[in-house]
């Protein structure tokens, strides 16, 4: 198996593949101004199994196209939303967020948490935005300083994985260069962290090292975790997940 093969197995039957919870996704939906009468089109980005996907169905009206690249997560939300008979609110596109077969201004909303870094901030509101109808709303959860300054190991840690992370002023300021203005903005909480993705994944951790025979490439990818956990428990004050909630403004 590649390694990012085995990162999907790695990743692929946990309830999220990264930090958040249905509270955030709740409160991030919260300060969008919803008409309930109207079937709302959603794009959820990055949707990796869904869970967010699940709890935006359970409370929208509206039809949601879960976007992702890898198949295998898509699989698994498919089964999660037939089990909860939500099978006709989400439809699932295997595709790059880099190159979205969207029409024009096709969606209401666009949702994305802990996803966008992969093409990177900047890049993704700017390209994504052209999907939006005019008054439709982003919302998206982005790696973010809490701080203005920071010690040397951990900027130094993410300047090197994420050279976009930025404080929280830096990314609004992007939104609004772009033609958006926030009407919603807060830090994921540490549960959203330890409790709903790392304490699952450090259970994780002996399976699928037997399940892949102590592998080197299995070893360096719980290494790598296990680095990135200790990181975040020790420098949880300096960062967190941001999530941003934006309006776009009719054109000048
Ligand atoms: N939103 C999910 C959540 O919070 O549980 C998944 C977040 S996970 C950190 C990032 C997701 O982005 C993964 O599911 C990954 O497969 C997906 N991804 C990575 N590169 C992508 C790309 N170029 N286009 C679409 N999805 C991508």
């Amino acid at each position: 198996m590649t390694e990012i093969e085995l990162l999907i197995d790695f990743h692929v039957n946990a309830e999220r593949q990264g930090p958040g919870s249905d509270e955030d996704t709740l409160k991030a939906l919260s300060f969008i101004d919803i008409n309930p009468d109207k079937t709302l089109r959603i794009a959820d980005i990055g949707c990796g199994s869904g869970a967010q996907t699940i709890t935006l169905a359970k409370n929208l009206n509206g039809k949601i196209t879960a976007v992702d690249l890898f198949s295998d997560f898509l699989i698994k939300l498919e089964k999660r939303a037939k089990v909860l008979n939500l099978e006709d609110k989400i439809s699932t596109l295997e595709k790059s967020m880099e190159d979205l077969p969207f029409a024009k201004e096709e969606y209401d909303i666009l949702w994305s948490e802990g996803a966008i870094y992969n093409m990177g901030f900047e890049s993704g509101i700017k390209n994504w935005k052209k999907f939006l109808k005019t008054c439709g709303y982003i919302a998206v959860s982005e790696i973010t300083w809490k701080t203005k300054n920071r010690p040397k190991e951990i900027e130094e840690h993410w300047n090197n994985e994420y050279p976009e992370i930025d404080t929280a002023s830096a990314k609004i300021e992007i939104l609004e260069e772009n033609g958006f203005t926030p009407v919603g903005f807060f830090f994921l909480s540490e549960n959203s962290w330890v409790e709903n993705y790392y304490d699952p994944m450090e259970k994780r951790f002996d399976d699928f090292l037997n399940k892949h025979g102590n592998s080197d490439v299995a070893k360096t990818i719980v290494e790598k975790e296990n680095q990135e956990i200790a990181l975040y428990k020790k420098y949880k004050d300096y960062l967190s997940y941001g999530f941003y909630v934006a309006k776009k403004l009719p054109a000048e």
